[in-house]
């Protein structure tokens, strides 16, 4: 069965231009033009991925994403979210990431590279079973235990609620304890697409992280600043089969 995107953007054009591409490369494509009605539909059709106009009329992108983000239905709080912006202001850009989007583009943008995001965003959330087989060894780090078969993170027997994005890079520092991975290191392995001016991105990432980990970088119990590098992972991390 196609994926399914739903749009949500006010320019027609862009949504026709995109709707093209995006059909050429094999999607399903749901459209909506304001903020209001793309958060309904988001909620109503469950698509596969969200391209999400930030300027939209009704409700900002930031408001769609942020209530999608808080949503009861979890189907719903995780869809993946590529942010586009128009704003050069990065605190924008950080700020939706903060929000839980998992990826932005900023436009102008080819509409090929979009789709290769959208590709790359599928890919890397591709769950168990339906793609690149995964080891199945559970991760633990005292009571951060990272379980990649269900693609779940608990802390003292809790679920962390992680967005895609966070996931996948603390699961890729937990798999090389102590090794430190520059930005775009960590960009290259979890997006598959390292684009200049994006290094910023993997701060907020780590910053989330830490926060839902309540981890002090200070006094970093898991994940730790490398000044002049990036990040490493610190605890002591045993695979349980
Ligand atoms: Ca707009």
């Amino acid at each position: 069965m196609a994926q399914r995107i739903l749009l949500i953007e006010d320019e027609r054009n862009l949504v026709r231009t995109l709707r093209a591409y995006l059909e050429q490369a094999g999607f399903q494509v749901l459209a909506a033009y304001d903020g209001r009605t793309g958060y309904a539909m988001a909620r109503q059709e469950k698509p596969d991925v969200i391209i999400l106009d930030l300027m939209l009329p009704e409700m900002d992108g930031l408001d769609v994403c942020r209530a999608l983000r808080r949503d009861p239905d979890p189907t719903v709080a995780d869809v993946p979210i590529i942010m586009l912006t128009a704003r050069v202001e990065e605190t924008d850009r950080v700020l939706g990431l903060e929000l839980g989007a998992d990826d932005y583009v900023t436009k102008p943008f080819s509409p090929r590279e979009l789709v290769a995001r959208v590709r790359a965003l599928l890919r890397r959330l591709q769950p168990v079973g339906s793609g690149r087989a995964r080891a199945s060894a559970r991760l633990r780090a005292g009571d951060l235990v990272l379980d990649p078969t269900r693609r779940e993170v608990t802390l003292k027997g809790q679920p962390v609620d992680l967005t895609g994005t966070e996931y996948e890079i603390l699961y890729l520092l937990m798999r090389h304890p102590g090794r430190p991975f520059s930005r775009s290191e960590i960009l290259d392995q979890v997006q598959g697409v390292v684009l200049e001016g994006y290094e910023r991105s993997v701060d907020v990432h780590i910053k989330n992280i830490r926060r839902k980990l309540g981890d002090n970088p200070r006094n970093p119990r898991y994940i730790q600043t490398v000044y002049g590098v990036g990040y490493k992972f610190v605890g002591d991390v045993s695979r349980e089969a």
